[in-house]
């Protein structure tokens, strides 16, 4: 039989606790914790985490290339799952629904919030997973209007790269406003190249897919890529040259944001290119600007989505435009595996945590 403390404990963790992977400073490990359930609020949502994809972001964080100064936090912004009790003012008919996570809140007042460009308020009231306690954890606390339903035709583990993966794509894909038979190029294929290679097939551009794994190039082919190319074994610039008859590339999803795909990538690019920074990593960018005049190229930068293209994520999933690709489902206690597969580029798309079941 239990002891005393022992049947305590177990009704504290059925009931007030919960195990959460947790940040504590620049290039310090993420620790496993077990912290209190925070209960909701009016307006929000307590939400029982189902999935939670592991982003790249994660990388940057532990290594201190991103450091926002807030520590600790618990990781995690790809989040599903399932809505398990309300607060005031939200209707109890959403227990039990089903839903992925915007995980920005804006302060809903300023310039770029009301016009639904949250995801640039200067003063967020939370980013989950960032500066706010995020979805590697089997509870998460969230305003209802950050919790996006999700259709029963998506599974909870394929459903958790669009949180982050597919929407950034479908945002970044605005941004870059490629036409149908420009050359897009998305060099480096995680969870946002992927769905950014579906979308620009599905707008009818030639697609050229650049990755260092031939795993990777050889789902992108199978998602709709017409070229792949190995970057390492050819030259990029080189080879997307030849690809488009000496054209250059339309559009540039660098993903990588190494010095050398942004060499690449900027050689790469033919006249009136839009070169769109998606990843990055500790290195520069150097580009002559004799090169943006005489060509009239444009070098930009695209960050998160808003709520919006979240809603639009999920449509694009559901009626298969875009297909997320998950390598592999792990408990919430492996993290650190995840987490090095991530680093070592073995992932062939998302790893994704399973908190509960
Ligand atoms: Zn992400
Ligand atoms: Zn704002």
């Amino acid at each position: 039989m239990m002891g005393d403390w022992a049947w305590r404990r177990a009704f504290l963790v059925q009931w007030l606790l919960m195990k959460a992977v947790r940040y504590y400073g620049p290039g310090q490990p993420f620790r496993l914790e077990e912290r209190d359930r925070r209960k909701p609020e009016a307006g929000e949502v307590l939400v029982q985490v189902t999935a939670s994809g592991m982003c790249h972001t994660e990388l940057h964080f532990k290594s201190g290339l991103l450091d926002l100064g807030v520590a600790p936090v618990t990781m995690g912004h790809e989040v599903v799952g399932r809505i398990e009790s309300v607060g005031e003012d939200v209707s109890p008919d959403r227990v039990g629904e089903r839903v992925v996570v915007y995980y920005y809140l804006g302060c809903l007042r300023c310039a770029y919030c009301r016009v639904g460009n949250e995801h640039l308020c200067p003063n967020l009231r939370a980013e989950y997973g960032f500066i706010s306690d995020g979805g590697y954890a089997e509870y998460m606390t969230v305003p209802a209007r950050n919790a996006v339903p999700l259709p029963s035709s998506i599974s909870d583990v394929e459903a958790a790269p669009i949180g982050c993966g597919v929407t950034t794509a479908v945002h970044a894909a605005k941004l870059a406003e490629s036409k149908v038979d420009e050359w897009v190029v998305v060099y480096g294929i995680g969870g946002v190249g992927f769905g950014l290679i579906q979308l620009a097939s599905a707008i009818g551009a030639r697609t050229i897919a650049v990755s260092r794994s031939v795993a990777k190039l050889n789902k992108a082919r199978e998602l709709g890529a017409e070229f792949a190319v190995n970057a390492t074994e050819v030259p990029t610039a080189e080879k997307i040259r030849e690809i488009t008859e000496g054209a250059g590339a339309d559009v540039i999803f660098e993903c990588v944001g190494t010095e050398e795909s942004m060499k690449e990538a900027s050689v790469a690019l033919g006249r009136r290119g839009r070169l769109v920074f998606i990843g990055y990593s500790p290195d520069s960018f150097t580009i002559h600007p004799i090169q943006l005049v005489v060509l009239e190229q444009k070098v930009l930068g695209s960050v998160g989505a808003t709520l919006n293209e979240l809603y639009e994520a999920v449509n694009l999933v559901e009626r298969g435009v875009v297909r997320t690709i998950v390598d592999r489902a792990l408990p919430l206690e492996q993290f650190e595996s995840g987490l090095s597969a991530l680093e070592r580029g073995e992932l062939v798309g998302r790893a994704v945590l399973v908190p509960s079941e």
